[in-house]
């Protein structure tokens, strides 16, 4: 890959774009830039970005990943919260004209009607290197509202990685993996350590791809009811399904409703929540259905 210019993977160009504009950290913004090399073509590998693809960053920073990004893509769309980086960007991004950079809440933006603008409505590569402390509303916004997005590549804590990653039976399995395998497919692609970012985070970090799945990975017929249910049952993982499950009240099941479904699906009456796969939490949600609540 030839290097953008001016060249954002190498640290001492980051500092020197630094020090030029007086930046000064937020850390309200989850401000960790990335400064290695390796990991920027990683994270444009993960994400497969080629001259057909448009392309939407959450929180460009100084630019570093977007450089990488407009050399692959045909456009990119960039949102910063942090107006103090804009004119930092006008000076990183001069040499491409395929970047848009818009000031915005990500939380905020309508990105349905920015792909009917910008793309004619086509599904669009998401890519970013997060910002931590909104990862989980930014993703499950992204995935509840059937966003036209085709994958989403981001750089998220280690931790949470490996809960959206987890399957049935694993202590890092619960309602966040369901939620997500629900709508799509994840892949971690690298493990990345604090040393890679402008200032060191406090937590490790990894690259997952979410792969959009056109229908939702099972059928149910409430998902808001299958998502209580899933939600309760993880709410005390050391108690078993039916007795989470029954004392949440959001659920509407009671402890002999719970018990007589468990029996009909030829799971064991004192099964634990963390035992179920996403079709056989799919399964109880209909049962419960039809039992009338
Ligand atoms: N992409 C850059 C990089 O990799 O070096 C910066 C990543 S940094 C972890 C997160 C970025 O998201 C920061 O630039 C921060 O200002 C921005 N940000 C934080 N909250 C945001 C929000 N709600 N909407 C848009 N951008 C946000």
């Amino acid at each position: 890959m030839s290097r953008p210019v001016p060249y954002l993977g190498d640290p001492k160009n980051t500092i020197e774009i630094l020090q030029k504009y007086q930046f000064v950290f937020r850390k309200k913004y989850g401000q960790n830039f990335l400064i290695d090399e390796s990991v920027l073509e990683k994270i444009v590998r993960a994400a497969g970005i080629g001259p057909d693809d448009f392309v939407i960053e959450i929180g460009p920073g100084i630019g570093t990943l977007t450089q990488y990004l407009a050399y692959h893509a045909r456009h990119v769309v960039v949102a910063e919260i942090d107006g103090a980086l804009l004119p930092i960007l006008e000076d990183t991004l001069s040499g491409y004209e395929n970047v848009t950079v818009i000031r915005e809440d990500i939380l905020k933006m309508d990105i349905r009607q920015l792909v009917e603008e910008m793309n004619d409505g086509r599904p669009v590569k998401v890519v970013a290197n997060l910002p931590y402390y909104i990862t989980t509303p930014i993703i499950m916004g992204l995935l509840e509202r059937h966003d036209p997005v085709e994958s989403m590549t981001v750089m998220i804590q280690k931790e949470v990685a490996e809960r959206m990653q987890a399957g049935p039976g694993t202590k890092d399995y619960g309602s966040l993996s369901l939620a997500v395998q629900y709508y799509a497919e994840p892949y971690i692609a690298a493990y990345v350590p604090q040393n890679c970012f402008m200032p060191r985070p406090k937590v490790g970090s990894a690259v997952i791809r979410l792969s959009l799945l056109a229908e939702p990975s099972v059928k149910v017929s409430d998902e808001k009811r299958m998502f209580r249910i899933i939600r309760a049952s993880f709410n005390q993982r050391r108690k078993t399904l039916q007795n989470s499950v029954s004392h949440s009240p959001e659920t509407g099941v009671t402890k002999e409703m719970a018990a007589q479904i468990l029996e009909e699906m030829g799971l064991p009456a004192a099964v634990r929540g963390e035992a179920l796969t996403l079709a056989q939490f799919a399964r109880f949600s209909d049962l419960v259905a039809e039992n009338g609540t």
